[in-house]
This record gives structure tokens, C-alpha cells and sequence, in this order.
């Protein structure tokens, strides 16, 4: 931007710029290559698009937004440094990218190399909407470059700083709302700022218009003026503002120091902690943490207490506190019988607790667990409105997705697979977009969550016999559309025609001497007669075949995505319309493509499945194992239980080939682990424990829920947001650390994280009915799946986003493009029912697990239960039984229910006792319309993040309180408490969960659409 009305604050120019010319011609070729998750260091769920330049304008980022050459003058020649680059040779020529590349985001940085040729002048990129809304970087040949960012009469630039000609130049444009910056770097250095206070990318990007965006690199918002000549090469757009170490290591300046894999250390809080005492606000109050004492069987470590109730000073009473005892890498400690001693640490605290562990003989195994308990199918129980007669938040999330789905075209979801078996598309069938458009390697993986979803749909609506029907015709046309494809595999095309129908002889595609995942339109292989019997998926083979000889992830031809996560999609979509929706067509599909998975992985060696299950993202398998094990399940057929276990992420799992520690030994081997990839291979370690009843299955599940919920876990209920390593899908690079390591620019939760950790804790509970499986759920339930969904329509979030000042981002709200989280909220939201009771297995007792309105038709007892209730805008449940006889009512008494749990029969108080984070067992010969009255009275509590006691969110009850910000943040909203009850700090109405603390105004995040806090810096007075 050529004017600068309002100056920026730089120092030293004339210093920086001298530095960055004189400094050595650069080294080091950009070598990650697309598609790398930690494209250096940084990852990718921070990258909003790329364009590498080296022979097109395709998005080599997994967000496919790719670009387009406009205008002429615009072509990719050979470059000596670069191979082949874009140069624009200033006569019309630039790149236009999508409108809807940058809308939602809260930071925008650009980073680019670039050679200008000698007296270069004009538009280096520019972004927004018009000549008064934009973000933009220009070079000028008198004063130099520029970046400047204006909204409306606002405006920031920085000042002209001069660029060499004749050579590349790495150059980075920053822009952080936040703090009120806009930064500019030359060759990975700082060579300009200028204030930007008051404006946020909302002001420059139209966040729901896109056709308002204008995107270019070349050239200005106004039409007709001059465009840039020069190279332009690895174009790369954040969401995220880089700091300085990241611009340095994109640039080249730094590689080594921040190590290629983001492995090295965490890069700097972007929010500031400096007024955030480290000493714990109970370090002064505290007197003693008490040392424990620990057994264990040799070979597996101990699971030590992460909270340990304190003695306080002059015999007062305070709260447990939490402790973080060493995480051991093996079991080492624990080979021989015997005893040692481990010091904790209380963070803020000199307390060193101590816990003496008992090493016993590993003896005979305990015996395996039984699974005592069974849901009910989604039909029997049915959500009602309040006592008020509104929809709770379970129906109103319910309807709108029902809604939505009922709009669907399934044609839309069987797009590329017809596409890939070559069939013609129906009349008005159009392709998704996301992450299923015509050349993303994941295709397909929309339709299995499509198939998941619209069985439930046609299952759930029991109380609308129209919608039923429109689901039941979905579901059967779906059906019977990918059978006929299945059917077409590994068989001749016409009578006599040339077929392979082994699995494991499938050969490259015709006339390819290799394999490729080339899918674009006319390239993409369609010769279905020679994949191998039963094939079924959205494209073709090749992808698997890729991955079994060594191929990566990444956006070449030569690399693939994650096929097997793709096809758990698939395979669960066709389970749940046979074992949730009744269609036997789709088990038979499911069978089919079972056989031709362990046909292949059969004929593999063991060291081949490690490689492919320990590959980053292209080895990324879903729950593969949960749906093999499943397939044995429904048909009885062993050999899929015995691929169920082809799938062992065998590091993960067991630490190693010999099975010397891993999560079965309760050894956390998920540390910096990529979250989605593997809590799916837990729910479907369970699973084959289900089916093989071997011991170490149940523990890897079992030890991995205790790890992930207590050292990994955020206040929503969800899992990882690292900072290091820098990508906020993985967990953090150690455990206890989410202060230290956590907490990730970009998003912290992954909300189909949340969707599978839910999965775990009722399918841990069917087999162990201790409630903090379900004291989880309810916590994940309310404060991360319902916190998921847009106000108004079925958008939802991919990240939800937990740093200060954040707001949730909703996508795919006409369900036309979806990521995975898009795809998995299909999923929750129309099985938001089932979870809410269960009864054991040989219906001698039912579960209340979740206070919501609900029918509960309790088939197997002809008994019917009514759950009548306003919770969570009221502390009180009714529940009338409908039918008679003896069983047990076991209720939920929640984690948080510290100040009683008082329950009634018929009227009558009942004496029972009800420790918080138990169940109660109701015991009588039950009679029609015998009524239980429950009120569990909620309180406010603090929840402070593991390693910085003077950082928490507040619950009210179960639910998790946001406070409204009206701007992004540059630090961790300060409040002051009471310090011995937050109740005193507050005032509000509990109807409406609406709260004033300290003077903010807080509601539930469940409610929360705006800019929110949910963590924050506590001081207590
Ligand atoms: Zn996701």
C-alpha cells in the first residue's frame, strides 16, 4: 500500500535493513514438500493454503483451495534455484485465489519468495474486498516494500523498506489483531511494523460473503491498475500470526534450530503470561501434602493418585490438590518385585509428595472384565421438551441436523464413487466440497459418515413417521447404489472382458507403468474389473497399494492421504445401516470389502504394518480394527477378528514387537501423538477385546482413558492443542503440560477427538460402571458436542478454540463440503439420545446416566420410564415409571454433585448415600407411576489447568462458564474471586445460566457464539 497515513512504530530501520542486505545469499532450498503435517514446524492445521508454483496453481495444502492464473502474462518458467516457478511479467497477469480461503479467521500471515527483476513496482499480494478493506504488500521501485492493512478509515503500514533485485527474496507479511501488529520480514528477519490497533480480519475479509472477497498475488483491488512483474515461488497463507522463530525457519534463516519435525522447543505463549504468577494462590494456605502408597504387578506401572487431599494451616479446610508424578518412558521401574519410592511435584509449590509403589509378582492375569451392560437401541428412547414445554439443547441440536440431512441429496454423497467405477452421474448429482472435491485423497470419507448418520436418523425417528420413510428410501437407495458398485469389482466389464478378482494382484492402472493417486478428472483410473473381488471405496486401489510400498502423506501423486482412515468410514456407515438401520445389503457390501483388507494385509509381512500403522497421517487407519472386529461380530466370520489385530499399532499398543511396556503396561506412549489417528485404535483395541476376550486390549483402552482425561485433558472435555509439538491435533509432547506445551495458536480441541473419546467412555462403562466414564461424558456432552453447533443452522466446528478472546468457527452448514469434524458431527447430533440410560445385560437394573427430558421404552421389561426435567437450567429431575416389577434404578450422582444429592420416592426423602462421582442404586418392586423426584443442587467450581493453578475456567454445575469478550485478546482474562467461594463473586439467574462475576458477564459455552474466555487468570481476594 502505497500511503502510510498513520506510521508505524519501527525501530532500528536503517540497522534491519542493512543487516538484511549484507546478509549471505540464502541457503537452503524449501525441502518439505507438500502436505507435510509439520511443513517446517508449524503444523498444518495452521496452513490455510499453499501454492508451490512448479507447474500449476494448485493448493498443495489439504485444503485444496486451489488458485487460478488470470489475465495474460502470467506462466511458469525454469527457475536455476527453484526448478520451475510463476513469473508474472507485469502486463495484466496475477493469481487469484478463492474468496472463502481467509473468511474466519482471527490472523492472517503470508509468506512468499520473490524476485523482482530491476525497477520492479507494483501489488505483491491483496487481500480483502475493496480499496478500503484490504490487506496488502506492494514494492515500489523508489521507496521499497510495504505491507499495509486498512478497514475503513483505519489503517496501518509499515514504512518502505528496500528490496534487493535480481535475486529471491524471502518475504513475510504478519498480521496479528491480537496485539495490534502488522510485521514485515525479509529473509526470515524483521524488516518493518506498524501499528494496526482496532482492526480485526473481519473488518478486511467478508466472513459470510466470500464472492465479496477479492484474493490476489499480482495484482490490486483496483481494476485496471498496474500489475507486479516478477517470480513468485511457495506461496504460503497462515491463520495463525508467525512469530519470528516460525517466519525464520519458513525462510531458510533458521532450519536446524527449530528442528524439521516441530520437534524442537515450544515456541512462544502468543498470549501474554507475564502478569501470571507461577506460586499457586494455595502454596501459602498449605501445610503438608501427605505421601502414598502404590501397588502394582511387575511390568506395569502404577496408576498413582493425580489428586491427593492436603492438609491445610490451622486445620482449614481447602481443596485436593493436584500432583504430577514423573511419566516414565518404559517399565524399567517396574521389571522385578520389590519397592521404590517417586517424587511428585504440587506445580506452584515447593511440595515434593512422595508415593512408595509395591512391586508385586505379575502372577496369574486378572481375570477379564465382563461386559454387564447394553444399550438401547436409538428408536427407544426419544427426547422431550422441558417441563416448560421449550426444546432442550438436545432437541433443538437434533432437529436442525435432522433437518439438514432430510434436505440431502444422496447422489451428492455417491459422487466419487461413481466417479471412480466410471458411471455416469444422475440428473442434478453434484460433487462435495472439502475434503471430498474431485483430487482430495480422503473422498469418500463424508459418505461414511453420511451412511452413519442417516442410519441413526431412520432409527432415531421412531416419533415422525414421514421423516422415517424419507430415511428408510435414503438409506436403501444409498445402499443399493453401492452394491451394484461393489459388485462390479474384480469382474469382467463385459462378458469374456479381461478381470483380476484377487485383492492382492491388483496391477497399476492401464497404461501406468506404477501406482499413483492421481484423481483428477479424466486421469483417475476406472478399470474397477481389475481391483479385486468386493472392492468398494471412493476411489481407486491404488492408494492402499501406495501406502503397503512405503508412499507418504502428502499432495504429489506419489503420496496419498490416509485410505484406511477413508474406509473405516465407509466400513462403520455400512455397519450402522445394517446393525443400527436393518439394510442386510450393506453387512454384505461390508463383508466384501473386509475380505479384500485382510486379503491384503495378510499377504504382508508384521515389520511391513508397523511401517504403514506408524506412518504419520498416511498410516492413520480410523478404527479399522473396531470395524474388523466388528465384522466378526455380526457374522461370525473369525477371519476378521484376526485382521482386526493386522491393525495393532503395535508402538502405540505395546511399546514394541516384543510387548515390553506401551499402553497395555500402562506406559504413555501418546505423548506428542497426532490425537484423531489413535483414540479411534483404542475404541477398537476395546473392540477386539470384545471379540478375542484378550486381556491387554481392555488395558491399552482402559490405560489410555486414564492418561488421556487426566493429563491431557482441557476444560471442555476434549484432548490435545499442542504447542509442541507445534500442532494443536496432537497431544502434547509430555504429559501434565498443558501450560508448558499446550494451548496452540490455531485451536485447541478437535472436536471429533471429543466424539471418540465419547465413544471410549460408554464402551468402557458397558464392561466397568464406575461413573467418571460417564462423569466424562456428560462433561465432553455438554461443554464440547453441544458447544459444537451453530446458533441457527447445522454449522459446526472443526477446532474449538480455547485461548483467551477466541470464537468458534461453524462450517458446513448446507452440508456440502465437510472436514472430519463436519462429518462426525453428523454423527453426534443425531445419537444424542443414547447415552442417557442403559440397562444391564440381564435387565436386573437400569442406568440413569444423564438428566434429560426423555421416553425410555424399556422393551425387554415392558416398562416405561419419563424423564421430566429443565436440567441444566434447573438442579431437579422427575422420573416416572410406567410398568411394574423388581429391578434396580441405579442413578448417576455427578462428580460435581459436592453439595448433596437428595432423592425422593413417591414424595418420601429416601436415605441413601451418594458420594459425588458414584451411583445410587434405587431397589424396589417397582409400581406404575412411582415417581423419583432427584435435585442435585449445583455450585460454582474452579477447574485450574494441571500446571498453572492461577489459570481455570469456572463450571456451574456441569457446566462449563465462558466469559463474553467483544475483542481478541493479547492475555488471559483476569478476575478475582472470592477465595472461599466463587458464589460470592457472583451474581445471576441459575434459570438461565446467565451469570455477572467480578463484574464480567458469563453464560454457558454451550450457548456461546461471540468471542469467549474459558480460561482464566484467577487472582482470589
Ligand atoms: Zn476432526
Amino acid at each position: 500500500m502505497g500511503r502510510s497515513t498513520k506510521r508505524g512504530t519501527r525501530g532500528h530501520v536503517g540497522a534491519l535493513l542493512a543487516a538484511v542486505l549484507l546478509a549471505p545469499v540464502m541457503i537452503g532450498l524449501v525441502a518439505a514438500q507438500g502436505g507435510d503435517q509439520f511443513l517446517d514446524g508449524i503444523g498444518e492445521t495452521a496452513l490455510v493454503a499453499r501454492y508451490q508454483f512448479s507447474g500449476n496453481a494448485e493448493d498443495s495444502s489439504r485444503n485444496h483451495l486451489h488458485a487460478a492464473l488470470q489475465g495474460s502474462g502470467a506462466a511458469f518458467v525454469e527457475d536455476e534455484r527453484f526448478g520451475r516457478v510463476l513469473e508474472l511479467t507485469g502486463s495484466g497477469g496475477y493469481v487469484q485465489l478463492p474468496g472463502h480461503a481467509v473468511a474466519g479467521e482471527d490472523a492472517i500471515s503470508v509468506a512468499l519468495w520473490l524476485y523482482l527483476p530491476t525497477g520492479a513496482s507494483g501489488p505483491v499480494f491483496d487481500f480483502g474486498q475493496n480499496a478500503s478493506r484490504r490487506l496488502a504488500a506492494s514494492v515500489s521501485a523508489a521507496s521499497g516494500f510495504s505491507a499495509g492493512v486498512a478497514a475503513g478509515g483505519v489503517l496501518g503500514s509499515t514504512e518502505p523498506a528496500l528490496v534487493p533485485v535480481n535475486q529471491w527474496m524471502h518475504v513475510t507479511v504478519v498480521f496479528d489483531p491480537p496485539n495490534g501488529r502488522l510485521t514485515t520480514y525479509f529473509n526470515g528477519a524483521r524488516a518493518g511494523q506498524a501499528a494496526a490497533a482496532g482492526i480485526t480480519v473481519a473488518q478486511v475479509v467478508d466472513q459470510t460473503a466470500a464472492d465479496a472477497n477479492r484474493l490476489f498475488l499480482g495484482r490490486s483491488q483496483a481494476d485496471g491498475a498496474p500489475t507486479l512483474p516478477g517470480k513468485l515461488r511457495d506461496v504460503r497463507v497462515y491463520r495463525v500470526a508467525l512469530t519470528d522463530a516460525q517466519v525464520a525457519a519458513i525462510s531458510g534463516a533458521a532450519s536446524g534450530r527449530q528442528g524439521g519435525r516441530g520437534r524442537g522447543g515450544a515456541p512462544a505463549q502468543e498470549i501474554s503470561t507475564a502478569a501470571i504468577p507461577k506460586e499457586s494462590p494455595l502454596a501459602a494456605r498449605l501445610e503438608r501434602v501427605p505421601d502414598v502408597q502404590a501397588e502394582t504387578i511387575a511390568g506395569r506401572l502404577p496408576r498413582l493418585p493425580r489428586e491427593i487431599p492436603a492438609v491445610y494451616r490451622d486445620q482449614a479446610q481447602g481443596p485436593v490438590v493436584r500432583v504430577i508424578w514423573p511419566a516414565p518412558t518404559d517399565t524399567l521401574q517396574v521389571a522385578a518385585p520389590g519397592t521404590y519410592v517417586v517424587t511428585g511435584k504440587v506445580p506452584g509449590t515447593s511440595f515434593e509428595p512422595k508415593a512408595t509403589i509395591t512391586v508385586k509378582p505379575a502372577g496369574r492375569a486378572a481375570p477379564a472384565p465382563a461386559r454387564t451392560l447394553e444399550p438401547f437401541a436409538l428408536g427407544r428412547v426419544v427426547l422431550n421438551q422441558d417441563t416448560k414445554r421449550r426444546d432442550t439443547p438436545f432437541i433443538r441440536n437434533r432437529d436442525t441436523f435432522i433437518k439438514g440431512l432430510a434436505a440431502t441429496n444422496p447422489d451428492s454423497f455417491l459422487y466419487n464413487f461413481r466417479d471412480a467405477f466410471g458411471q455416469p452421474q444422475p440428473a442434478g448429482a453434484t460433487q462435495l466440497g472439502g475434503w471430498d472435491n474431485q483430487t482430495t485423497r480422503l473422498r469418500g470419507h463424508a459418505s461414511g459418515h453420511y451412511l452413519s448418520a442417516i442410519a441413526q436418523a431412520y432409527a432415531g425417528t421412531t416419533y415422525d413417521d414421514a421423516l422415517r420413510a424419507d430415511f428408510l428410501q435414503k438409506m436403501n437407495y444409498l445402499i443399493d447404489t453401492l452394491y451394484d458398485l461393489s459388485r462390479k469389482s474384480g469382474r469382467p466389464a463385459t462378458e469374456g472382458g479381461p478381470f483380476n478378482d484377487d485383492p492382492t494382484r491388483v496391477p497399476p492402472g492401464p497404461g501406468r507403468a506404477g501406482y499413483d493417486s492421481n484423481l483428477r478428472a479424466g486421469a483417475i483410473r476406472t478399470d474397477y474389473w481389475n481391483w479385486g473381488k468386493g472392492f468398494i471405496s471412493a476411489y481407486p486401489p491404488d492408494q492402499f497399494v501406495m501406502l503397503e510400498k512405503g508412499a507418504t502423506y502428502g499432495t504429489q501423486d506419489t503420496q496419498v492421504w490416509a485410505p484406511y482412515y477413508t474406509l473405516h468410514k465407509i466400513l462403520a456407515g455400512l455397519l450402522d445401516c445394517y446393525e443400527v438401520g436393518g439394510n442386510r445389503k450393506a453387512l454384505e457390501i461390508a463383508q466384501g470389502m473386509g475380505a479384500w483388507v485382510d486379503a491384503r494385509l495378510r499377504a504382508l509381512p508384521a515389520k511391513t504394518r508397523i511401517s504403514m500403522w506408524s506412518r504419520y497421517i498416511a498410516g492413520e487407519y480410523g478404527g479399522m480394527n473396531e470395524v474388523m472386529a466388528r465384522l466378526h461380530r455380526l457374522t461370525g466370520e473369525r477371519q476378521f477378528l484376526e485382521c482386526a489385530k493386522l491393525f495393532d499399532n503395535v508402538t502405540v499398543f505395546f511399546g514394541n514387537a516384543d510387548h515390553d511396556h506401551g499402553l497395555a503396561a500402562n506406559v504413555d506412549t501418546i505423548r506428542g501423538k497426532h490425537a484423531n489417528q489413535h483414540i479411534p485404535q483404542i475404541t477398537g483395541a476395546l473392540e477386539t477385546f470384545r471379540g478375542t476376550g484378550e486381556r491387554p486390549y481392555y488395558d491399552i483402552a482402559d490405560n489410555f482413558w486414564d492418561i488421556a482425561t487426566s493429563g491431557y485433558m482441557y476444560a471442555i472435555g476434549g484432548v490435545a492443542g499442542a504447542r509442541t509439538p507445534n500442532n494443536a491435533e496432537c497431544f502434547t509432547a509430555e504429559p501434565d503440560s498443558l501450560w508448558e506445551h499446550g494451548f496452540a495458536s490455531g485451536g485447541q480441541n478437535e472436536t471429533c477427538c471429543t466424539y471418540n473419546l465419547l465413544k471410549l467412555d460408554r464402551q468402557l462403562f458397558m464392561y466397568d460402571q464406575t461413573a467418571k466414564y460417564m462423569d466424562h461424558y456428560e462433561l465432553g456432552l455438554y461443554n464440547h458436542i453441544l458447544a459444537s453447533v451453530a446458533e441457527d443452522d447445522p454449522g459446526n466446528t472443526y477446532h474449538v478454540p480455547l485461548n483467551p478472546g477466541a470464537q468458534k468457527r461453524f462450517g458446513n452448514a448446507d452440508m456440502s463440503g465437510f472436514t472430519c469434524c463436519n462429518g462426525t458431527a453428523l454423527e453426534s447430533h443425531t445419537k444424542l439420545q443414547d447415552s442417557i440410560y442403559f440397562r444391564s445385560a440381564d435387565d436386573k437394573a437400569l442406568y440413569v446416566n444423564l438428566f434429560v427430558s426423555s421416553t425410555l421404552d424399556w422393551a425387554e421389561r415392558k416398562v416405561v420410564v419419563r424423564q421430566r426435567t429443565d436440567f441444566p437450567y434447573a438442579d431437579t429431575t422427575r422420573l416416572v415409571v410406567d410398568g411394574s416389577g423388581a429391578f434396580d434404578i441405579r442413578v448417576r450422582v455427578p462428580r460435581w454433585a459436592t453439595r448433596g444429592f437428595v432423592v425422593s420416592i413417591n414424595g418420601r426423602a429416601q436415605t441413601v448415600k451418594a458420594e459425588p462421582g458414584s451411583y445410587v442404586t434405587l431397589r424396589r418392586t417397582w409400581r406404575a407411576n412411582d415417581t423419583i423426584d432427584l435435585r442435585i443442587p449445583f455450585a460454582f467450581h474452579l477447574a485450574p489447568v494441571m500446571d498453572q493453578p492461577n489459570v481455570a475456567s469456572i463450571f456451574y454445575g456441569p457446566v462449563l462458564l465462558a466469559a463474553e469478550e467483544s475483542a481478541p485478546r493479547s492475555d488471559w482474562r483476569p478476575i478475582t474471586l472470592d477465595a472461599g467461594d466463587v458464589a460470592k463473586s457472583a451474581s445471576g439467574d441459575p434459570a438461565t445460566l446467565r451469570f455477572t462475576i467480578d463484574g464480567v458477564t458469563f453464560k454457558p459455552f454451550f450457548e456461546t457464539y461471540g468471542r469467549h474466555s474459558v480460561y482464566l487468570h484467577v487472582t482470589f481476594k
